[in-house]
């Protein structure tokens, strides 16, 4: 019975050692610890032993039966941590493969050239100011020293709503309405960037909608010399700097002087070229000194505060920076034209 009992022991250990997966393991437990097990029948024997030889053979059985156990168990912690470095393995990331492209947006190059010419304001001291586009006529010309029946009108078509109510032509009736807020007091300095509107067939220059950015500064003893370093600063952080600027005499009805700014032309260093239509400049701008009848009507006293102003098309700004041919490329939301703009940032 003793060496029946060893023999037992060297089979199962031998069978848990070579089991394979968890499931034959629970297969040799059941068989050899089971109810219905060699062991088990040994012990059931034990009746027919000698009082001397039953606890020497029930301590026997003990002893194999621990001991497989102990085996079964030692083998099942093996077989697991096997089974969890698989699935370990199996879920492993390779982190030196290329990540999915995701999409991503881009600002609008006008957004940026915007936010580029507010920066720099702001870097003057400017504030930024915003208006309503469905503006008062009175706002939009007659506070701009152009009444009712004015020629000048004629320089801007206008979508009337009413008689009186219009899409804003400009951005300058926020100069009107900030100097009014101000009333009569001094400084200001702001910028005004926004949407205006004018009766134009688009094409490749002409938008029915398009963008402006005036500004506007009102003080005492703001001269034009003023007007002239700030436009001057402007051009070389926008355009680069070694851009020169011009001032052309010029007309319009709410400031006096008057005058346009061009840039010298990259393309051609000031030679001629098809770009600057052989003149060596590219007109950027219109500007002026406040014209004292604007001053006045917005409640300052022409005698004591000056002021400058100018006004500029963003469009125009993003497509001599960007090289753009066609201003309705802005307007058209053509991705493949949009995408362009999304490696700078
Ligand atoms: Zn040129």
């Amino acid at each position: 019975m003793q060496e029946r009992l060893q023999e037992l022991q060297t089979e199962a250990i031998q069978k848990v050692d070579q089991a394979a997966g968890l499931k034959e393991l629970n297969d040799i437990r059941v068989a050899y610890l089971g109810k219905k097990g060699p062991i088990t029948e040994v012990l059931r024997g034990m009746g027919k032993l000698s009082a001397e030889e039953r606890p020497v053979i029930g301590a026997l059985a003990n002893e194999v039966r621990e001991a497989i156990s102990a085996r079964i168990e030692a083998k099942q912690s093996e077989l697991e941590e096997a089974a969890v470095q698989e699935k370990l393995a199996g879920e492993s990331i390779d982190v030196t493969l290329p990540g999915r492209p995701v999409n991503v947006g881009s600002h609008h190059p006008l957004t940026k050239i915007i936010e580029e010419i507010e920066d720099l304001f702001i870097g003057m001291g400017y504030e930024i100011a915003e208006g309503p586009e469905v503006e008062q006529d009175y706002y939009n010309f007659e506070a701009l020293n152009l009444p009712k029946g004015h020629p000048a009108r004629d320089m801007q078509d206008s979508f009337y709503i009413t008689e009186e109510i219009l899409l804003r032509t400009h951005t300058s009736p926020v100069q009107a309405r900030t100097m009014k807020k101000h009333q009569g007091k001094g400084p200001i300095k702001i910028i005004c960037p926004g949407k205006v509107y004018r009766r134009d067939n688009d094409d490749a220059t002409h938008s029915h909608q398009f963008m402006q950015i005036e500004g506007l500064v009102v003080g005492e003893n703001i001269r034009m010399s003023d007007l002239k370093g700030t436009l001057d600063v402007f051009a070389k952080k926008m355009f680069g700097q070694d851009r020169e600027i011009r001032l052309r005499p010029s007309f319009f009805p709410f400031t006096e002087p008057s005058v346009e700014m061009d840039i010298s032309c990259k393309m051609c260093g000031g030679h001629g070229c098809s770009v600057c239509k052989q003149t060596g400049w590219i007109e950027i701008l219109g500007a002026g000194m406040v014209h004292p009848n604007v001053l006045e009507m917005a409640g300052y006293d022409s005698k004591k505060y000056t002021g400058f102003a100018f006004g500029m098309g963003p469009e125009r700004i993003a497509m001599l920076k960007y090289g753009v041919d066609d201003i309705r490329h802005f307007y058209t939301n053509d991705v493949r034209f949009l995408k362009q703009f999304a490696i700078e940032e």
